[in-house]
């Protein structure tokens, strides 16, 4: 049987795996759920086939922290297509690009991965309300996984600032959603005083849980590039939770023998929200919360990211970097990513292929490079933001000749 219990990743203490604690009583740092394994472990089936096991989240069941699998909330998240883009290969120079489109999970982001172990270990603890801060995608996601547990779901939103798609969302899986006139920053620091309060249970990602589903995405990118490793991994980066997943992941490859090294992680922030870019840059030890954040990408508009000690980690002991890409630069990408590889992510999540394409110009990635952009969440979360960047669709007659003119064919050539 395996064994599990949360470790305080800043003074070390631990506490059992059943604490109803967000952070440690001690010092306040974020927790990390370590584990003790046995056989089991043995039994994933790596690079052997899906059948009985599909490739998704609970396919590597045993690296993760719940009490008893039959009673997993889930629709079936993770297993998200890790596609080849060619046609970017050849415009940028880059020896292999893929790209994980996360919009293919069950809510369309890779938050599901997170809400499914989170949420099951919120009915485990017998928790009655769920409550979360979102930038948007992860209110969908906990809302539709409350739903699905049977938990009543809170969620705090900055006022004016979240996508028309999440808020959609949130309200129709029956959330009682709050538009907080004030940051994501703001809505999470309210979010943490309530749940001192044992009647709501959070689920942000300071949940040492939430983590654990995330992790998985490493271990199926493994698979999916038949046992090898990319040169570069790139993430955006917000609360800079999904980051320090990934970098559990293909660290726990690296413990079970699985691989020798990790992956360099690069963390691309928008520039209007780029705290853990500037620590970096500054070689600093710690972030300055940002109070005044914008950018287009509304899912990474955060000062103050609460995993921000270990992303630095991430970034400097796999010899990665941080960057930070400008508004117009991710709305490039997202357009480039669209129209010449057929994919649509939301602007968060084309700000890895607005680091690519500048850094190819500016000679930071190499020819034989094997790439691997995370795609965070999918495009018709934010359908407000095409519609505002692009020309409107212009109106014509209904006939076949107007058609022609505005395509500027000459009838006679057809
Ligand atoms: C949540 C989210 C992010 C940021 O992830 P963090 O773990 O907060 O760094 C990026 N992109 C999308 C689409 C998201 O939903
Ligand atoms: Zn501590």
């Amino acid at each position: 049987m395996r064994s599990y219990w949360l470790r305080c990743i800043g003074c070390g203490r631990e506490y059992p795996g059943s604490s109803r604690i967000y952070t440690c009583p001690a010092c306040g740092d974020l927790l990390d759920v370590v584990y003790e394994h046995g056989d089991e472990v043995s039994r994933i089936p790596w690079l052997r086939g899906y059948g009985s096991r599909p490739l998704g989240v609970w396919r590597y069941r045993e690296l993760l922290p719940v009490e008893d699998y039959g009673k997993v909330v889930s629709m079936g998240e993770g297993g998200t297509r890790l596609i080849r883009c060619r046609n970017l290969e050849r415009e940028l120079g880059v020896g292999e690009i893929y790209v994980k489109y996360e919009g293919d999970n069950p809510t369309g982001s890779f938050k599901d991965r997170g809400m499914t172990v989170g949420v099951t270990k919120a009915v485990e603890a017998g928790a009655r309300t769920t409550i979360c801060a979102s930038t948007g995608n992860t209110s969908s996601s906990l809302a539709a996984y409350s739903a699905r547990a049977g938990l009543e779901c809170v969620v705090l939103v900055p006022a004016g600032k979240i996508a028309l798609g999440k808020l959609s969302q949130a309200i129709i899986h029956g959330a009682r959603v709050l538009a907080v006139r004030g940051s994501f920053d703001d809505c999470l620091r309210i979010v943490r005083i309530l749940t001192r309060d044992k009647r709501f249970y959070l689920l942000n990602s300071i949940n040492p849980f939430r983590l654990e589903g995330q992790k998985t995405a490493a271990y199926e990118i493994y698979e999916q590039l038949s046992g090898a490793v990319p040169d570069k991994l790139i993430i955006p980066v917000g609360n800079a939770g999904n980051i320090v997943a990934y970098w559990k992941g293909f660290g726990e490859l690296r413990s079970l023998g699985l691989i020798d090294e990790l992956p360099s992680f690069v963390g691309v922030q928008a520039a209007g929200a780029a705290p853990i870019y500037k620590a970096y840059v500054e070689g600093a030890d710690g972030i300055k919360p940002i109070k005044d954040v914008e950018t287009v990408a509304t899912a990474i508009r955060i000062g103050n990211p609460v995993n921000w000690k270990r992303a630095l980690k991430a970034i400097r002991e796999t010899g990665g970097l941080a960057a930070a890409v400008s508004d117009a630069e991710i709305l490039e990408a997202q357009r480039l990513l669209a129209s010449r590889e057929g994919i649509f992510a939301e602007p968060a999540g084309a700000a890895p292929i607005a680091f690519l394409i500048k850094a190819s110009r500016e000679g930071l990635v190499e020819g034989d490079e094997r790439v691997v952009c995370i795609a965070t969440g999918h495009g018709l979360k934010d359908p407000g933001i095409v519609v505002k960047t692009f020309e409107k669709p212009p109106e014509v007659d209904a006939s076949p000749d107007s058609v022609l003119q505005a395509l500027e064919i000459s009838a006679k050539a057809v």
